[in-house]
């Protein structure tokens, strides 16, 4: 039986806190013991803080690109790079949205052509489609966002039940049917409650989540200029009052363990960042 450990290299999103960095834009890690090295979203900084936090990128096997903004695919091609050897070894997997690999009407391809044939799988990922990747069983979930291909992603493991990541997405009728049952839902949270704006995600919309999908643990991530603005901590303290769902808003360096328990270790102070970085 073994835990997944998730680090959280960036929470930040969207253009103005990717511009400015006001939070890191390194996207999620996802490793379990030797079989899984996984990285969601390579934004801008995903290869840099990879190494300065000590996550070797050449462990890799797995890269997740959930669609085709730069926050969420910037570094993808230097990741698979890393992951193949310098390209000089297929390995691995890319799994990324149909926009990504071939381009749509909002976006031309995310990754070129050369570096799509290096990972020894590639997966197109469509919603609805189920997959495995080292002893995991992932599902493709609808999102509706700017980008009409993006989707998110719900991961079973082999041991502990699922935890799902939704991307940029807003709320929709149903949206809840591909999380239903999942112990620990990240959720892409640009804005703050009162805020919406189309094709995103504001508290109020996270808290209609969550409450049809009663997660044990709910992590508010990937967090807009608004609503770093308005304090992340609040708006899970708002979460938590309304649904009852232990709920936190992520940070740079954040960790979860995922095995019979989920552990938040949060790095609160700026010195905690420092350390871990
Ligand atoms: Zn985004
Ligand atoms: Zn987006």
């Amino acid at each position: 039986m073994t835990q997944h450990e998730i680090i959280f290299l960036g929470t930040g999103g969207g253009r103005f806190t990717t511009i400015t960095q006001k939070r890191r834009t390194a996207g999620i890690r996802i490793i379990n013991g030797e079989s899984l090295n996984l990285h969601l979203d390579p934004g801008p900084g995903a290869l840099v803080y990879s190494i300065s936090g000590g996550l070797d990128p050449q462990k890799l096997n797995a890269v997740f690109v959930s669609h085709c903004h730069p926050d969420h695919y910037t570094d993808a091609e230097v990741l698979i790079e890393a992951m193949t050897r310098g390209m000089t070894k297929k390995r691995g997997v890319l799994v990324a949205s149909k926009s990504v690999l071939n381009g749509n009407s909002v976006c031309e391809p995310s990754i070129s052509k050369y570096h799509q044939q290096m990972p020894e799988q590639l997966v197109e990922a469509v919603p609805n489609l189920k997959f495995n990747v080292a002893n995991m069983m992932i599902s493709v979930a609808e999102a509706r966002h700017t980008d009409p291909d993006a989707v998110g992603f719900r991961f079973a493991t082999k041991d502990y039940g699922d935890f799902a990541y939704t991307s940029d997405t807003e709320y929709f009728e149903n949206i809840g049917k591909y999380y239903a049952g999942v112990r620990l839902l990240m959720l892409c949270v640009m804005r703050p409650a009162g805020k919406p704006w189309k094709g995103h995600m504001t508290t109020e919309d996270a808290i209609k989540i969550i409450e049809a999908t009663r997660p044990e643990q709910a992590v508010l991530t990937h967090l807009g200029m608004q609503m770093i603005f308005q304090g992340p901590t609040k708006e899970a303290k708002l979460v938590e009052e309304r649904t009852g769902v232990p709920t936190v808003a992520a940070l740079d360096g954040m960790r979860i363990i995922f095995g019979e328990k989920i552990e938040v270790t949060n790095a609160k102070t700026k010195q905690g960042l420092d350390k871990f970085f």
